[in-house]
């Protein structure tokens, strides 16, 4: 089978979904590989890397998707990129299905496969398939690169002929793979890091970093489905408005990611939390695109509210280009590795190991997203 990469097109897009590296080990499985010309470019990845590593470089995207058996890509595609795309074709990619129905009935009309990144079941067994956790990895390092970009002063304390400087307060909201990239980040560059969760489990993986756990002072368990966050009680919600707005006026740093499967981002730091921060202090609201987690926060962008800068980025990944499409490149070649067992060039999508089920959300043209709830054995 041939597999095809075409060039991102969604505006700033950087990523690529292979790299010349990959592509070798793909071809190892028995596929032959193409790709766009400049897919690679955003993320430094030239043309004459893919044709060194024997990759075909086809100039036009259309050739690439009606000659393809297998697309990959990152970003779901755009409803005029489903239309190049070849009858009963295989797409591999970021898709977001319950954001995107017309996307799927679109898809689903060519009569084709498609498993979605987004879906991939959160399980140990595939782990190594689990791309939203490379990317949030990736996110939450380059929030805090964004936050020391911003931020007037050093992370670090040092002690100076000219002075002495403290170490920046860095308070991390929501820890989880994002939050947890983002303490080792801020820890890596010498600030005082603290951090909070409402899921309780956490707080030995936030210690465990080096960070402080701030505990809200009200008792409720905060785990929900499939151990993600759910929604506090008003009394939690009071009380952990209380430890932000002290939080927010102690430190210079503060990195939110806290999310909620399926509803939008709570809002966790208010306009007066803002106003009681200290001038030049930063927030990076990695909640920008679920509504954010800051009542200032604009998405896609950089704000200065109250004399707070307010970073409200949606391509984090994609600002370390080469290394979100190396790591998604290599999630991906795991995904190709079940899928063709036989090493022989051919995928089998097999509905009954759970880990595919889970990605599969259109197979041969039926939607067969969401997958049913696992078995309780
Ligand atoms: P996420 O991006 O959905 O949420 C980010 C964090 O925000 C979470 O830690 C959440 O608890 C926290 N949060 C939500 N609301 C909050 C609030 N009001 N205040 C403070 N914090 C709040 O989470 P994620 O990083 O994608 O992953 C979290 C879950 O996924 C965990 O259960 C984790 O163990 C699981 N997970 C499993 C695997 C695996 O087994 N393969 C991989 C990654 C993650």
């Amino acid at each position: 089978m041939r597999i095809g990469i075409p060039k991102e097109i969604f505006p700033g897009e950087c990523r690529v979904a292979t790299t010349p590296e990959v592509a070798e080990k793909i071809k190892k499985l028995g596929f032959e590989v193409v790709v766009e010309s400049g897919a690679g470019d955003g993320a430094s990845f030239s043309d004459d890397a893919f044709r060194e590593a024997g990759v075909a470089v086809i100039e036009n995207a259309a050739e690439v998707w009606a000659g393809s058996d297998i697309v990959l890509k990152v970003r779901a595609p755009s409803l005029a990129e489903v239309d190049l795309m070849r009858q009963g074709g295989c797409l591999v990619s970021f898709i977001w299905p319950a954001q995107n129905p017309e996307l799927m009935d679109k898809l689903a009309a060519t009569g084709g496969t498609v498993l979605a990144m987004d879906s991939v079941p959160r399980i140990s067994r595939a782990q190594k398939l689990d791309a939203l956790s490379s990317m949030a990895n990736i996110a939450g390092y380059r929030a805090v690169i964004e936050a020391a970009y911003h931020f007037g002063r050093f992370f670090c304390g040092q002690v100076t002929a000219a002075g002495k400087v403290p170490p920046a307060k860095v308070f991390v909201i929501g820890a989880g793979v994002a939050g947890l990239a983002a303490i080792g980040a801020a820890g890596g560059l010498g600030a005082i890091v603290r951090a909070t969760d409402t899921r309780p489990e956490v707080k030995d993986q936030v210690k465990s970093m080096g960070a402080e756990f701030v505990e809200v002072e009200y008792q409720e368990e905060g785990t929900g489905v499939g151990g993600y966050a759910k929604i506090m009680s008003e009394g939690y919600q009071k009380a952990q408005a209380d430890m932000i707005a002290r939080q927010a006026m102690d430190v210079d740093v503060i990195v939110t990611t806290a999310l909620i499967p399926g509803k939008p981002a709570p809002k966790l730091i208010t306009v007066g939390m803002v106003k009681s921060m200290k001038p030049g202090s930063v927030i990076v609201d990695m909640a920008a695109e679920q509504g954010g987690n800051c009542e200032l926060t604009v998405p896609g962008e950089v704000v200065v509210r109250h004399g707070v800068t307010i970073i409200g980025y949606t391509d984090l990944p994609s600002r370390l280009a080469r290394q979100s499409s190396t790591l998604y490149a290599t999630n991906l070649l795991r995904l190709l590795e079940e899928l063709c067992p036989q090493k022989d060039g051919n995928i089998v999508v097999d509905m009954d190991d759970e880990v595919i089920r889970g990605a599969t959300v259109i197979k041969d043209g039926i939607i067969t997203w969401p997958p049913p709830p696992p078995k309780i054995s």
